[in-house]
């Protein structure tokens, strides 16, 4: 028997396997039964256009039979078989070459990389065996060979004696050592768990003689063991079904099974895109966020297939953060199950299907929206503030995708509305969308500024989660309109001679307001009236981009030391009869004034749904007047 050596690169993708330290040996025998499945799609394709390549009888399928005492696993197929050129080419070198060139800059990552998520073929199973015998026989050949080898000092191929077009694999098992047990793949339950993990959409049955337990013939209570041949496998995936053929109870327990859950999904998308590459996609919208959603524990992903073999059952580059909540499945056969010079390209397939996932949630989602308004709201209320984040994380760049979702409740009914709703509401004159942030909608709604433009017939959006008024920040407009604190100085809602009179009032009191801003120091930016106000006598408005309620949550975040702080201003209502008591007052008493003014400013806050720095300050200061 000739003994040949192994191409250099071969020799060195060997030389990894052998000495693996990774932690998913386990992949082989999903390589081996994939290598397996093609084989036999290739004698199937062949039999479909010559009755002399098919099957004379039984049918397709890959057997696995163990021997504990030998230590051997055995895989065969009655597929395509190998003849002795194909045998030396295909198994003697890495099909492709080019495959380890992009990984000599970061060696130790590609090769988890390369083993984890894509496989390595044949060569795999060299993480488990020490050593490998192949017995083939191709159609049309009355020739057997064998392939043998016990890793990077070569191969020999001698020609044997097979009854059976097809392959068979004898995978001899290492010795157990400390780290490693490699005794277990010898076990029958472990085969099948990794049968039914990785290569349970092998559409061949996956066989295998198992033993089981029978009552004895004529006996009651006495059962004897036997063995019997099994299929580990269910064949057909849902996903490569017809929609239209599959009931809802299908996809229920089919999610419920796989992703754990105790609920129906909440909405299933199903559907399938002829593009380069080609894929399934089978995707699920939980009814509930899971425990740990919105914390860094949580994984998000889909498990990635290629032709039913489960390639990564969590592949987080298929989802966008925003939409992270959705649970499924993606099968292309485009994507290669083994490495190769395509390797990065994969990339680029991933990025393909990753784009055609995102616009169809999107549209799912669109679709939800007007068609089930109810189970939306479900939605929106368990993921809404991640397609908020999504807005916010990434500055704005994915409000095309995500302005039309998110929501927001709303003066209008006290609902939630969506932007669109709420400019198709807007006065023919109105500019802008306004909004009130605070820590409640009870809080909000009572803002003195809220009340002012809710009394002029103008809708208000309620923001009451921390990360509302970012995220409309980071979208910056709607439609063309831009978004208004009602807390924020330009706020315009009042009429002409309204606003004349109080520029004139504001420009005679301006050394009171002088005098008031000292004494608040730089709690406030300046001081003036204001006559938007109805019934509270003050409150607190702000300028520029920053407003108390994001300054409040800002300053809130772990180790923040707040640098950003929002520009405040204290509004005294012109109407209110306060007005007139600080004018006088700053003729007749200004220490009376200094109080007055801590008192406004604390009240201007309390009004506004935030706290005051200086309780035990206020009680003194009413205290002192209430005694004078
Ligand atoms: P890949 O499957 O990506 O080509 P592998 O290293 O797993 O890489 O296999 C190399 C080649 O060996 C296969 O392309 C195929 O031609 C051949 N081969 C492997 N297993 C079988 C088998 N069971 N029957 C027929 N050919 C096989």
């Amino acid at each position: 028997m000739e003994k040949k050596q192994f191409q250099t690169e071969s020799k060195k993708l060997l030389d990894m396997m052998i000495n693996s330290v990774y932690t998913h040996k386990e992949i082989f025998l999903r390589e081996i039964i994939s290598n397996a499945s093609d084989a036999i799609d290739k004698r199937h394709f062949l039999s479909l256009t010559d009755q002399k390549y098919s099957l004379k009888s039984g049918s397709f399928e890959i057997f696995i039979a163990v021997d504990k005492d030998k230590r051997t696993i055995t895989i065969s197929d009655n597929g395509i078989g190998m003849d002795k050129d194909e045998l030396e080419n295909n198994l003697g070198t890495i099909a492709k070459s080019g495959s380890f060139d992009f990984k000599q800059d970061d060696e130790a990552k590609g090769k988890t990389d390369i083993i984890g998520q894509f496989g390595v073929g044949f060569y795999s199973a060299f993480m488990v065996a020490d050593s490998i015998t192949v017995n083939t026989k191709k159609v049309d050949s009355d020739k057997a060979y064998t392939w043998q080898s016990s890793g990077v000092d070569g191969f020999a191929i001698d020609e044997t004696t097979k009854a059976d077009i097809g392959t068979e694999i004898i995978l001899h098992l290492r010795a157990d050592s400390e780290d490693e047990n490699y005794s277990e793949y010898l076990e029958e339950f472990r085969i099948r768990n990794l049968v039914s993990k990785y290569s349970n959409y092998i559409k061949y049955p996956i066989k295998m003689e198992v033993s089981k337990s029978r009552l004895k013939e004529g006996s009651k209570d006495e059962y004897e063991d036997y063995k019997e041949v099994d299929v580990l496998n269910s064949m057909t995936p849902l996903w490569n079904k017809s929609p239209k053929d599959i009931k809802k109870e299908e996809y229920s327990s089919f999610y419920k099974e796989k992703f754990y859950d105790f609920e129906d999904p909440l909405h299933t998308i199903h559907f399938s895109s002829d593009g380069m590459p080609s894929f399934k996609a089978l995707m699920f919208i939980p009814s509930k966020a899971p425990f740990d959603y919105y914390s860094k524990t949580f994984e998000k992903g889909l498990e990635l297939y290629s032709n039913g073999v489960l390639i990564m059952d969590k592949c987080a580059d298929l989802l966008p953060d925003y939409f992270s909540f959705v649970k499924g499945v993606v099968d292309s056969p485009d994507l290669s199950l083994n490495i190769s010079r395509e390797m990065l390209q994969h990339n680029k397939q991933l990025k393909v299907i990753a784009g055609g996932l995102e616009k169809k949630i999107k549209n799912e989602l669109t679709k939800l929206l007007e068609s089930d308004r109810a189970s939306y709201e479900k939605f929106y209320d368990a993921f809404g503030l991640q397609l908020k984040y999504g807005i916010y994380s990434t500055y704005g760049m994915n409000s095309e995708t995500l302005k039309d979702l998110i929501m927001f409740t709303s003066s209008f009914e006290e609902k939630k509305v969506t932007l669109k709703e709420y400019v198709s509401r807007m006065k023919s004159d109105q500019k802008q969308i306004y909004y009130a942030s605070g820590s409640s909608i009870d809080a909000v709604k009572m803002l003195p500024q809220a009340e002012a433009v809710k009394e002029k017939g103008l809708e208000v959006l309620y923001l009451t989660a921390e990360i509302d008024e970012f995220s409309i920040k980071a979208l910056r407009e709607y439609e063309g309109h831009e978004f208004l604190n009602v807390t924020d100085k330009s706020l315009d809602i009042d009429s002409k001679e309204d606003k004349e009179k109080l520029k004139e009032e504001n420009e005679k009191s301006a050394t009171l307001f002088d005098f008031m801003k000292k004494e608040l120091g730089d709690k406030v930016d300046s001081v003036r009236f204001s006559s938007v106000l109805k019934n509270h006598p003050v409150c607190l408005s702000t300028e520029g981009s920053v407003s108390l309620e994001m300054e409040n949550v800002l300053s809130s975040m772990p180790g923040n030391d707040n640098d950003v702080k929002a520009k405040a201003i204290l509004e005294i209502n012109l109407n209110h009869p306060i007005a007139s008591k600080i004018k006088s007052l700053y003729e007749t008493d200004k220490d009376k004034l200094a109080k007055y003014t801590k008192i406004l400013y604390s009240q201007a806050r309390l009004i506004g749904g935030m706290k005051i720095d200086n309780p035990s300050e206020l009680s003194d200061l009413v205290c002192s007047l209430m005694a004078d």
